[in-house]
C-alpha cells in the first residue's frame, strides 16, 4: 500500500531528519511509528501526503510514485489527525466534518448523512453534537471530531500523529480502545505515530522503531517483546 524506498530528508538548514528509510505498510494494517522526540517521525508522516518532499528516494502508494500523481487526489485519499487539535473553532461539528465533502461538491443530503454516519462511528450522538461549536467540547470529544473529519471523504489511508498525547489518561485510554474498534470496522490503512511504547504495543499490528532518523527495528508486538 505505502512503500518507502531509500527515503531521506535533509532540511534546508542541513538537518538530516530521516536517513534511508525502507519499509512497506500493508493494506488494512495498523502500523505504528515509535521513537523519541526528534527522531524523524513527523517528517516521515509529512512526506506521505507531500507536505514536504524527500531529498532522496521514492514513496509509492499502490505502486504509484506520489510525486508523479495529482497532489489533491493524493491528499483527498489521506486523512490526517494531529496532536494539536486542529478544528476550526468558530464552526460547528458538522461544518468541520463537511470541509472536504463541500470541496468535493457533494449534495447537502449526502453530506448530512455522511456527518451523522461519522459521528456515530466515533461515538458522538449526532442529534446532540452535530450543531455544537467545537470549542465547547472536551479535548477527547474534539479529537473524536478530528478523526471524523479525517475520515469524511472516505480516504484509504489515515495518518495519526500523536493524536491522543494531549489528552488526560482516561480520555486517552478510551480513545485508544475506540480507534481499535474503529479499525476493525472500517479496515483503513493506519499509520500512527507515538512516543509511548505501551500505546504502540497495544495498538500496532506492526511497530517501526526509529532512532536518530533511522529505522532500528520493525516487527509485530510479539516480535519486539521477544528481542533481548
Ligand atoms: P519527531 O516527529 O520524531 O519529533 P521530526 O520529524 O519533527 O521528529 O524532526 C526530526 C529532526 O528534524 C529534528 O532534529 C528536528 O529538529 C528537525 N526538523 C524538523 N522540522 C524541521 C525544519 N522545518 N527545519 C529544520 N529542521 C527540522
Ligand atoms: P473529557 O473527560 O472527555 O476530557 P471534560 O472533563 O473535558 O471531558 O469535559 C466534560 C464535559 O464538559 C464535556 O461534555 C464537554 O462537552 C464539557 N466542556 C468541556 N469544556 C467546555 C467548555 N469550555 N465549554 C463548554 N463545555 C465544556
Amino acid at each position: 500500500m505505502i512503500t518507502f524506498d531509500n527515503v531521506s530528508k535533509q532540511y534546508e538548514d542541513g538537518t538530516k531528519a530521516v536517513d534511508t528509510l525502507n519499509f512497506t505498510v500493508n493494506k488494512g494494517e495498523f502500523f505504528v511509528v515509535i521513537g523519541p522526540s526528534g527522531c524523524g517521525k513527523t517528517t516521515t508522516m509529512k512526506m506521505v501526503n507531500r507536505l514536504i518532499d524527500p531529498t532522496d528516494g521514492t514513496i509509492r502508494i499502490n505502486d504509484q510514485n506520489i510525486k508523479e500523481g495529482d497532489i489533491h487526489t493524493l491528499r483527498w485519499n489521506i486523512g490526517y489527525v494531529l496532536q494539536q487539535i486542529a478544528l476550526f473553532p468558530n464552526m460547528t461539528v458538522a461544518e468541520n466534518i463537511s470541509v472536504v465533502p463541500e470541496m468535493k461538491k457533494w449534495s447537502k443530503e449526502k453530506i448530512k448523512n455522511r456527518v451523522d454516519e461519522l459521528l456515530n462511528l466515533v461515538g458522538l450522538e449526532p442529534e446532540t453534537y452535530r450543531d455544537r461549536m467545537t470549542n465547547e467540547l472536551s479535548g477527547g470529544q474534539q479529537q473524536r471530531v478530528g478523526v471524523a473529519r479525517a475520515l469524511a471523504a472516505d480516504p484509504d489511508i489515515l495518518l495519526m500523529d500523536e493524536p491522543f498525547s494531549a489528552l488526560d489518561p482516561i480520555s486517552r485510554e478510551q480513545l485508544q480502545e475506540d480507534i481499535q474498534q474503529l479499525q476493525h470496522k472500517i479496515q483503513k490503512t493506519i499509520v500512527f505515530v507515538t512516543h509511548d511504547m505501551d500505546e504502540a504495543l497495544k495498538l500496532g499490528d506492526r511497530i517501526c522503531v526509529m532512532k536518530e532518523g533511522k529505522i532500528i527495528q520493525i516487527g509485530t508486538p510479539a516480535e519486539l517483546m521477544d528481542t533481548p
